[in-house]
């Protein structure tokens, strides 16, 4: 693999997605440019890659990443908010509703009466 002073690993790369630095830009260890200056470099395995546009270089400017520091790809579009699912109108047409037959009860037995209207239990008849 050859790395050249060339742009041309950093053409492919996309603007402002983090990608796999091993993949992307493989070769020495490399310090995250979040972590500072002071901090040990990592393996690229460990590191993300990143093309940032550069005010005035078209070609733009790649800085490494930590696992930790891996920024948020700026393309990515928002989450959409979670809709509510909307309940499709299949509300099924109310079935007729039967009347219920109001039970009428013995005013002596306070049982019901069948629907013959004679109280079961006195044979009274029932209105
Ligand atoms: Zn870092
Ligand atoms: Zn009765």
């Amino acid at each position: 693999m050859k790395i050249t002073n060339s742009s041309d690993w950093r053409d492919a790369l996309p603007f402002d997605i983090p990608v796999d630095a091993a993949d992307a830009v493989p070769g020495e260890p490399t310090r995250c440019a979040s972590c500072g200056p002071d901090s040990e470099p990592f393996p690229r395995e460990a590191l993300w890659a990143m093309k940032h546009r550069h005010p005035n270089n078209p070609a733009g400017f790649v800085r490494f990443y930590c696992a930790e520091h891996r920024p948020k790809p700026k393309l990515a579009p928002p989450a959409p908010p979670a809709k509510a699912r909307r309940v499709p109108n299949t509300r099924r047409a109310a079935a007729p509703t039967i009347p219920e037959r109001v039970a009428a009860l013995c005013p002596d037995c306070f049982v019901e009466v069948p629907a013959s209207g004679t109280c079961g239990m006195c044979g009274q008849q029932v209105a």
